[in-house]
């Protein structure tokens, strides 16, 4: 069997990886719809604690050659357990404005740029604000980061599904990946150049109120911050910046299976794979056999950007009270997260 290796000059990494193609240009989506439901944003720069972002010197220290293997599953986890003790996180509660302050402080720790993305959207239960959380890194250390310099996208939601008859607190749904996502930021930060090339967003309102619709309904349930987010980069002029964008989405697993779905961008699917090959994971990536409507489908078709969803959806405590800590490993966040890095680390050298 062949077996690709991630060696350590990023160069023999593009070299050696030659199943890692780069990234598509541009999708083929459908033309999007645009729909008026949502009002007027309110941005701003948030400073939660008073805090700036830690400052960090730019090249004091060569970035690290292997920097998958500095994503710690343990960190990880640590941050996930932490959103899963704020208790059930639904858009529009006060918990979800706690796993906010949360997420932020952990981004300036690590010394990035957080951006609070308000916006009021209909929902079966009246309209609702939500708050998507952009995070962007400066290379030269000037604040605010630069919103040019990214090219590509790794995001996650960090909304947990409501239900009135069960207390869920959605470990693997909602916790693991923005507990991953915060721990991708401490480690790109050892990267100067390579945290500038991306845009961490952490999404709110993924999860439907009543039931997910197709993204083009006249009043669409499900992946509000995403359609957001999307539709701001279009008018914006921003999403053609981007050659491509990883969603992480319930990848706690302890039994990791990352379920690709079927329409994944090829380069984008088949550079994922051979980066879990590199990293001896492969066995626990494949195929689902259906196609999954998550966040990545509004970065695919609204804003063009070729997506993937990294998500395990062979999951048996999906949506149920026993979504929690004890099901959910430090080890599938590291498998994750090492891949993704590796990927990236190839993907962006291009
Ligand atoms: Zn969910």
């Amino acid at each position: 069997m062949v077996r690709f290796r991630c060696l350590t000059l990023a160069v023999a990494v593009v070299a050696a990886l030659s199943a890692c193609k780069p990234a598509p240009k541009a999708a083929e989506g459908t033309a999007p719809v645009e729909q008026e439901s949502e009002r007027p944003a309110a941005i701003s720069v948030i400073k939660s604690n008073g805090g700036a972002p830690a400052s960090h010197s730019v090249a004091a220290v060569p970035p690290p050659a292997e920097i998958w293997k500095e994503f710690s599953g343990d960190k990880a986890f640590a941050e996930a357990r932490a959103q899963v003790e704020v208790g059930p996180r639904p858009a529009g509660t006060p918990e979800l404005e706690k796993a906010r302050v949360l997420i932020e402080e952990a981004l300036h720790k690590s010394g990035w740029d957080a951006e609070r993305q308000t916006f009021t959207a209909d929902t079966p239960h009246g309209p609702t604000q939500f708050v998507n959380i952009i995070a962007r890194f400066s290379a030269t250390g000037a604040h605010p980061a630069p919103r040019n310099t990214q090219r590509a996208i790794v995001c996650s939601h960090y909304d947990t599904k409501r239900f009135s008859t069960i207390k869920f607190v959605g470990a693997s749904d909602g916790a693991s990946s923005t507990g991953a996502l915060l721990e991708l930021a401490r480690v790109l930060a050892l990267d100067p150049a390579m945290a500038a090339q991306l845009e961490l967003v952490f999404f709110d309102g993924e999860e439907a109120f009543v039931q997910f619709t197709d993204p083009d309904d006249p009043k669409p349930d499900g992946l509000y911050g995403s359609r957001y987010y999307a539709r701001t980069l279009m008018s914006e002029g921003r999403a053609s910046q981007f050659k491509f964008g990883i969603l992480w989405d319930m990848i706690g697993d302890r039994d990791l299976t990352i379920t690709l779905p079927p329409d994944s961008p090829k380069d984008l699917a088949s550079g994922i794979l051979s980066s879990a090959e590199a990293l001896g994971v492969r066995q626990n990536f494949g195929y689902f056999s259906r196609t999954i409507l998550d966040d990545h489908v509004e970065l695919q078709h609204r804003a063009r950007i070729p997506s993937v969803d990294l998500i395990d959806f062979d999951y048996i405590y999906w949506h149920t009270a026993g979504d929690t800590l004890e099901h959910i490993a430090p080890e599938s966040l590291q498998k994750v997260g090492a891949v993704t890095l590796c990927y990236l680390r190839q993907a962006l050298a291009k």
